[in-house]
């Protein structure tokens, strides 16, 4: 019984993101999607809204399942039971921090080891950061985003431009 954690902000989930869990879902026997509750950073979406895209986005992947955190993740992937964390590298400037990162983890927790899945060619441009701008623009969100996030994006973007 394979368990892995796939850990990230998601503010919003993208393509890219779903990319990597339908792939790692493949490969684990059971996937669990962290979203991490960071108080020092200021999300766009509140965690419990992010939980609920992601889960409307996974609901077709059975062994998938939603669960933010907050804390150290060796604590949270100890807490889940997991084996392996899941992080996905699009280019080459994700690399340096990922490995720092990945091997901390190993030195804070060494049972709990870092898989990389390299990005599909056609999302490695893709970031939650870039989603957000156009959508701040009103930009068309199809290729990034699926339709249940696009709906959300617009949502909040109004809303803010209200206040
Ligand atoms: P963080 O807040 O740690 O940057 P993100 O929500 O941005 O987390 O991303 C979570 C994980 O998903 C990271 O491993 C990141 O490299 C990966 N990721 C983000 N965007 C993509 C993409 N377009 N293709 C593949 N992996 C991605």
């Amino acid at each position: 019984m394979l368990r892995a954690i796939y850990p990230g902000s998601f503010d919003p989930v993208t393509y890219g993101h779903l990319d990597i869990i339908r792939r790692s879902s493949r490969i684990m026997d059971e996937l669990i999607v962290g979203v991490l509750n960071n108080k020092a950073k200021m999300p766009l979406f509140s965690v419990e809204e992010r939980v609920k895209m992601l889960e409307e986005v996974t609901k077709e992947l059975p062994n998938v399942r939603i669960i933010p955190f907050d804390g150290l993740l060796v604590d949270f992937a100890s807490r889940m039971e997991a084996d392996v964390v899941i992080r996905g590298l699009r280019a080459i400037t994700d690399f340096e921090y990922e490995l720092q990162m990945s091997q901390t983890n190993h030195k804070l927790e060494p049972n709990v080891e870092t898989m990389f899945l390299t990005t599909s060619i056609e999302y490695s441009y893709l970031s939650s950061t870039t989603v957000r701008e156009i959508a701040a623009f009103g930009g068309d969100l199809s290729q990034f985003v699926p339709e249940a996030v696009a709906v959300e994006l617009k949502k909040k973007m109004n809303a803010k431009r209200r206040v």
